[in-house]
């Protein structure tokens, strides 16, 4: 006599794959992201990315930071200049310059069709981080990108002449206007995108780009509870500093840290991050702060963080990937 066991046990194990989370602004975070995805599975990233930058310019919406990242991660990224779409063209630009008198911002021909696909995206209804995720789809890119809020958030600079949008100090007057001050308006309506505090509580590692600290970062940083829900997962957060030797690669967070009264090295970031990094990486050419940063109590590492070529851009990224944390 054969005897059938029917095992009729369907047993349901939920598996939640680990992932990684980025906190990122524009072109430090994009060559750090870069490599990044050469050592992980681009579908197990999450990018919260910065908003401040974001303007509106002949009635189109424009998130220089969102598009730079998706760019990137699209591989259509102009690698030289750091932003906008490879082989561009800029003749609808040059005709809105007839229009408008407007044209310190670059916007190339294939770029203006992701802002006019968003503005109508969102004329229509969808949130900004709907938008985003539909044009992330649209290119391929299978990282999820989130922008830091829904609400408007704006990046103001004051300067002794005028406020001014940070782009307009960045581009037109090229950070050269003395900074008094430095505002983030409608932050006080602005709220993070829901997931972002689940996705910093259940993160395998927290990356903290190599971005500007004070208008990528502290933007970011800014929201009601991002802060506080870092520092309660502090072990796991990991920053790369964007100031090597006392100075920047590009853009203007040297000065921007300086305003603030910080110090303007890797020191000083280490410092404004102290109560929610717990790992920290420096250039090897600023091994002598090692001791200095180790003293905040927080876990230091010497690296190569200069990402010239896509190796060195992966090497970073093998490397943060090992920290153990
Ligand atoms: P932005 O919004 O386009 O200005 O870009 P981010 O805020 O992401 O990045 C600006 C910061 O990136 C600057 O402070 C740069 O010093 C830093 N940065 C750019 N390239 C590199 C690099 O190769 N290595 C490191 N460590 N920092 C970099």
């Amino acid at each position: 006599m054969k005897l059938f066991i029917k095992i009729s046990l369907k047993t349901v194990i939920k598996i939640s794959e680990k992932f990684y989370l980025v906190l990122a602004g524009g072109v430090g975070a994009a060559k750090f992201i870069e490599g990044l995805v050469q050592v992980i599975n681009p579908k197990l990233l999450k990018i919260i990315v910065n908003t401040g930058d974001d303007i509106e310019l002949y009635g189109l919406k424009i998130c220089p930071d969102l598009d730079i990242i998706t760019y990137t991660l699209a591989n259509i990224i102009d690698k030289e200049k750091g932003w906008g779409f490879q082989n561009e063209s800029f003749h609808c630009l040059n005709v809105l310059k007839v229009y408008y008198n407007l044209g310190w911002f670059n916007l190339g021909d294939k770029d203006l069709a992701t802002h006019i696909f968003r503005t109508d995206l969102m004329r229509s209804g969808y949130s900004k981080a709907e938008a985003t995720a539909i044009i992330c789809k649209k290119l391929g890119v299978i990282s999820e990108l989130i922008p830091m809020s829904n609400e408007d958030v704006q990046t103001i600079i004051h300067t002794p002449t005028k406020a001014m949008h940070f782009e307009e100090y960045y581009i037109k007057y090229k950070c050269e206007p003395k900074v008094l001050n430095i505002e983030f308006k409608g932050i006080e309506h602005a709220k993070p995108i829901n997931k972002i505090l689940e996705y910093i509580h259940n993160a395998y590692k927290i990356y903290i780009s190599p971005s500007n600290p004070i208008v990528s970062i502290g933007t970011i940083l800014s929201l009601p509870k991002i802060k506080e829900s870092l520092e309660k997962v502090k072990d796991k957060v990991i920053a790369i500093s964007p100031i090597i030797a006392g100075t920047t690669i590009k853009g203007p967070a040297d000065k921007l840290m300086q305003s603030l009264g910080l110090e303007v090295s890797s020191f000083g970031v280490a410092e404004y991050y102290k109560d929610f990094v717990a790992h920290f990486v420096i250039d090897n050419i600023d091994y002598k702060l090692k001791s200095r940063i180790e003293s905040l109590g927080i876990s230091t590492y010497c690296y190569d963080t200069i990402m010239t070529n896509l190796e060195k851009k992966k090497a970073l990224g093998n490397f943060v990937l090992n920290i153990p944390s």
